[in-house]
């Protein structure tokens, strides 16, 4: 039975201990893991060298995987690889084949390996390879022995540890974990709070008998966790949809520019954004998208009231008389946008960031954001996120994102 068996993770790393890194991988993986039908009974971070073999020896007296993650690395602080062929009495072998990859990769950067390097090509006896597709360093699984449980090790770096999980793990802990009964699904929402979203459906899914629901409020987005049987988690699915209709982003977890890239990709159109407040973040997510140059045209930070009108062609009259922050300069900065690049629908964002700069009239954390189409009105709305900057231009982009998502969303609907 799945839900009998012990997960235990250990991050290994003094970094995640000084605080200098975050520590991702533990939700990575019970997010990942709950997919399985698997949950983490506990979790430990140590910091490098030896306290991982107590760490693991702990670990092993009550669990049936352990996780480990770090320390595969060339350097000497790196010695987990050492440490579990030590105490699962597995003798290091080189393998030839790990080391010729390790090569092909450095002779891609015209780099040869240094002999440190070569450590990583040793494997201890009866291990599973688990390969990297973007590192030099391989995972390992090594199978229950003497005392010790299932190990899987795996790499510290996010961008290596996600893709080997995925690809090479996930597939080894699923023969584990047998057939599950629970299901996971999450709706992501955008533009609305987390209580306004709760009056709509709480009541609705709250009778659901065997349901468990969260709600997982981040910067202008709030994602709806549905877990229970798979025919209780697809009747909250039906009422969550018809009850959230366009305020639904994704049924799924995945961003908003990536909906945003997708919907204007199937529909051929195509964007620019002109941006003052957002300082660029605007274009930066929509670029962050695979594929997005088939819809992203240009995007142009004009910060000074010089840029504005040299680039975006504003009138200067526009400026004197309403200020930078204002509606009718957000308006013409968005259709400056769409002239320059004969895009579909151009975007604007000018506000005031702050700490400094408020006035009565114009508090701190005061945006406008325009959308301009051709052959439209443009829309201008005025908003208030009196927040930190870097909060303040995430959550205005996210604003602007949903704006052009709502719009291009309700152009698909009129043409179907
Ligand atoms: P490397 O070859 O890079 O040394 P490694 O497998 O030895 O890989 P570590 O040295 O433990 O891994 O970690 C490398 C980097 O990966 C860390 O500096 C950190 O930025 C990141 N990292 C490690 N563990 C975590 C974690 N739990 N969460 C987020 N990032 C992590
Ligand atoms: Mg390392």
């Amino acid at each position: 039975m799945s839900a009998a068996l012990r997960v235990e993770v250990i991050n290994t790393g003094t970094e995640l201990l000084f605080g200098s890194v975050l520590n991702t991988h533990i939700s990575y993986f019970g997010q990942k893991l709950f997919s399985l039908g698997l949950r983490i009974q506990r979790q430990v971070t140590v910091p490098d060298g030896d306290a991982i073999r107590e760490a693991i020896l702990e670990a092993a007296s009550r669990s049936d995987i352990i996780l480990i993650t770090g320390g595969l690395g060339p350097t000497t602080d790196d010695i987990t690889r050492e440490i579990v062929a030590a105490l699962t009495g597995r003798p290091l072998e080189y393998d030839q084949s790990i080391f010729t990859e390790i090569q092909k990769r450095f002779a891609k950067r015209g780099a040869i390996p240094t002999s440190r390097v070569s450590r990583q090509a040793y494997v201890p006896e009866g291990a599973t390879v688990l390969q990297n597709d973007f590192g030099t360093a391989p995972g390992l699984y090594l199978p229950a022995r003497n005392e010790i449980p299932h190990l899987f090790l795996l790499p510290g770096p996010p961008r290596e540890l996600r893709p080997m999980f995925e690809q090479h793990a996930l597939p080894i802990l699923a023969r584990f974990a047998g057939n599950h009964e629970l299901t996971a699904r999450v709706f992501r929402t955008a533009g609305i709070g987390e209580s306004a979203i709760e009056d709509q459906i709480g009541e609705q899914l709250l009778a659901i008998h065997g349901l468990e629901l969260g709600y997982c409020a981040r910067m202008g987005e709030v994602d709806i966790r549905v877990i229970g049987p798979a025919s209780v988690v697809e009747q909250a699915s039906e009422i969550i949809q018809k009850a959230l209709g366009p305020q639904l982003v994704a049924t799924d977890e995945i961003e908003l520019e990536q909906v945003v890239v997708q919907q204007l990709t199937d529909q051929r159109k195509t964007v620019a954004v002109a941006e003052s407040c957002t300082g660029g973040l605007l274009a930066n997510r929509i670029t962050d998208v695979p594929g997005s140059s088939k819809v992203f045209l240009e995007g142009n930070v004009t910060y000074s009231n010089e840029a504005k009108i040299r680039t975006l062609g504003v009138p200067s009259d526009l400026l004197d008389t309403y200020g930078a922050v204002s509606e009718p300069v957000a308006r013409a900065m968005a259709e400056g946008s769409l002239r320059r690049t004969g895009a579909t629908y151009a975007i604007s964002t000018t506000g005031i960031a702050g700490p400094d700069g408020g006035t009565p009239d114009k508090p701190v954390g005061t945006v406008f954001v325009a959308l301009a189409e051709k052959g439209r009105d443009t829309h201008a709305e005025k908003l208030l996120f009196p927040l930190d900057r870097l909060s303040f231009k995430q959550i205005v982009t996210q604003h602007a994102l949903d704006l052009l998502r709502r719009r291009s969303l309700h152009e698909t609907e009129g043409s179907e």
